[in-house]
């Protein structure tokens, strides 16, 4: 729900307004998901098919790890992460190189594997949905907490002056997880700002 709550009421605000549409990709199992559960004619309308069928507001597109996709001007290749649910990271490729958004993730190896391959990587940015003090709740609900931010960084250690942007904080422990985060000192490390713009360039 914290991932797609959004949608709903964008597309209900974009429906009659805007000719092309909205694309939206995910697993297979994502894609079903927002099918039967969200907009299925019961909770919301099925957006699939209005206005019209052949000119709806929403496109669902099911991808799957190891198979890239345009969008726009990028190239995206989801990995499969380590979550409760089939959750993917996503690898979005443009001219001035390609930038990782982890998803909701526990410990992952994969994610680690195929960015450690990754010669124009210019930022990471991984979830960090706990402090420490709650090592024990982020393990049961497969997210990290900041020491797995420290474990899971050593697994690329060449990557020690990549720019990590840590999201997806629980609001309730943003504080805790800021103080936290600053003893992690080795790496380039900062909070996302909701509503903030990052350029991400090649260096000079
Ligand atoms: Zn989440």
């Amino acid at each position: 729900m914290d991932h797609v709550n959004a949608l709903p009421f964008l597309l209900d605000n974009l429906i009659g307004r805007v000719a092309a549409g909205v694309d939206v990709y995910g697993s297979a199992e994502t894609v079903e998901a927002l099918r039967r559960h969200i907009f299925n004619g019961v909770i919301w309308p099925d957006f699939t098919v209005l206005p019209k069928p052949d000119q709806a507001v929403l496109r669902l597109h099911a991808v799957s790890p190891g198979e890239p996709f345009p969008v726009g001007p990028y190239m995206v290749e989801a990995v499969a992460v380590n979550h409760s649910v089939p959750t993917l990271a996503y690898l979005i490729e443009g001219p001035d190189g390609t930038v990782a958004f982890s998803g909701d993730t526990g410990p992952t190896e994969n994610l680690w594997h195929r960015l450690s391959q990754i010669k124009n990587l210019r930022a990471i940015f991984l979830e960090t949905s706990f402090p420490t003090s709650h090592a024990e709740l982020a393990g049961r609900t497969r997210h990290l907490c900041v020491e797995d931010v420290g474990r899971e960084l050593a697994k690329i250690g060449h990557s020690l002056g990549l720019p990590v942007y840590l999201y997806h904080l629980k609001p309730e422990y943003q504080d805790v997880i800021k103080r936290e985060v600053d003893h992690l000192a080795a790496w380039k490390i900062r909070l996302a700002v909701p509503g903030e713009t990052i350029k991400i360039t090649a260096p000079a």
